[in-house]
């Protein structure tokens, strides 16, 4: 069986790839060990924030505005594509000092933020307060970017399966075994029930990319990094936007419930919530609000990050002929979801990509002299 382009795995990445690719008319097949957006993608905060995770300006940071300005457009899209809300909600993000010197180092950064008319507002204590009054009265003053956003990850994961279902993906269980190359191309997948040849491959396998034998990934080029979450139902809500300290995040979905998280934690595939965990991500929330003291937690997971040495995700083609990545995303596969589909998807079809891919070239993780 022989398809234009077969896909591996159904995360965020590999559905946004497939959906815009279905839509240039090719035959795409998907292949997912698990069920779609099992891993990282329904695991995530879901937080939109260049701001905070970029944090000084260059292609990374453009990178993350580009696919934040096109969210809007694709939330639209693969919300009247399948009528799956995805919970997006708009409203800014805050990062909350708690201490002097982290407020000191806030101003700086929003001062070269300004000098390159990137948003970027300080706030004094009361002036944060006023925007975030379940904020601690320790509060030292905050970095707010008033144009960024959140959403809920899991129905992202659920719609942008459905849109690319709808557009004419085909999607099926499978755990891929080898990418097959044959006179220097990758022609072909081996999976657990037999061999699907492809014109291109597009490796979208999280953080178990570089496990796929075949991958052409340098060692090292995208590993596991766990981060533990804790969901709190707030009810009558404490919080309204995306908050972040130096020690991590709180996500209010538009039900009252919070999010809490995360670790960043280099212990290989294991997948447990741990206490030490827990006692990290509640003990921030609570530094943030002290008022979430009486608060349930519903529910806590934890995944797996892809993440990259550099922290940027590897995008395009790759060393080898018909293979091509969407992996690497690290912490922000989720803002990056909607520039990776365009992005990848122009590099297969052979069309000018959106922004300059050379950053994110897994050629800047190959090892020196290789
Ligand atoms: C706790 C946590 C919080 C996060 N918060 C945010 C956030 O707030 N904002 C943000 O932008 N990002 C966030 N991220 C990062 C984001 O979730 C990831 O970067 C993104 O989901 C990666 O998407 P993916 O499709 O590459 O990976 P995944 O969602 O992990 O998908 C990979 C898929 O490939 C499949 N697969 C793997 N190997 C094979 C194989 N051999 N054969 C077949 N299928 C295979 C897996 O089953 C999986 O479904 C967070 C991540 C974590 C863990």
């Amino acid at each position: 069986m022989r398809h234009d382009v077969v896909v591996i795995g159904a995360g965020v990445q590999g559905c946004a790839v497939a959906l815009r690719l279905a839509q240039a008319g090719k035959d795409v097949l998907v292949l997912e060990r698990s069920i779609p957006g099992a891993e990282a993608s329904s695991a995530a905060g879901g937080i939109l924030s260049p701001g905070v995770e970029a944090v000084e300006p260059g292609p990374f940071y453009a990178l993350c505005r580009a696919s934040l300005a096109r969210y809007p457009a694709l939330v639209r899209e693969v919300e009247a594509a399948t009528g799956v809300a995805v919970g997006y909600r708009e409203g800014g993000t805050l990062e909350v000092a708690l201490e002097d010197d982290h407020a000191q180092l806030l101003a700086a950064r929003a001062e070269r933020l300004e000098r390159q008319g990137l948003p970027a507002e300080v706030l004094d204590d009361a002036a944060a307060r006023r925007l975030e009054p379940g904020l601690s009265p320790e509060t030292r003053g905050a970095l707010f970017f008033p144009d960024e956003a959140s959403l809920d990850p899991r129905l992202l994961s659920r719609a942008l399966y459905l849109a690319a279902r709808a557009a004419g993906a085909r999607f099926q269980t499978g755990q891929v075994l080898r990418i097959v190359h044959e006179g220097g191309r990758a022609v072909a997948v081996e999976h657990d029930a037999g061999r699907l040849d492809a014109g291109a491959v597009v490796l979208a396998a999280g953080a178990w990319s570089a496990l796929v034998p075949g991958s052409g990934l340098p060692r090292g080029a995208v590993r596991p990094v766990r981060g533990q979450i804790a969901l709190l139902d707030t009810r009558q809500r404490l919080l309204s936007r995306v908050v972040f300290s130096d020690k991590g995040y709180v996500v209010p979905r538009a039900d009252g419930r919070l999010l809490c998280g995360s670790t960043m934690e280099e212990v290989g595939f294991e997948k447990a919530v741990t206490a030490g965990g827990l006692h990290r991500v509640l003990g921030m929330a609570l530094e943030l609000a002290p008022a979430l003291e009486h608060v349930p937690v519903v529910e806590t997971w934890s995944n797996f990050r892809p993440a990259s040495p550099d922290g940027a995700p590897v995008l395009g083609p790759s060393s080898v002929a018909g293979l091509f990545y969407a992996t690497g995303h690290t912490r922000n596969g989720i803002l990056l979801t909607a520039i990776t589909a365009d992005a990848v998807a122009a590099a297969v079809l052979g069309q000018p990509p959106p922004v300059d891919l050379a950053p994110f070239s897994v050629e800047r993780l190959a090892p020196r002299g290789a």
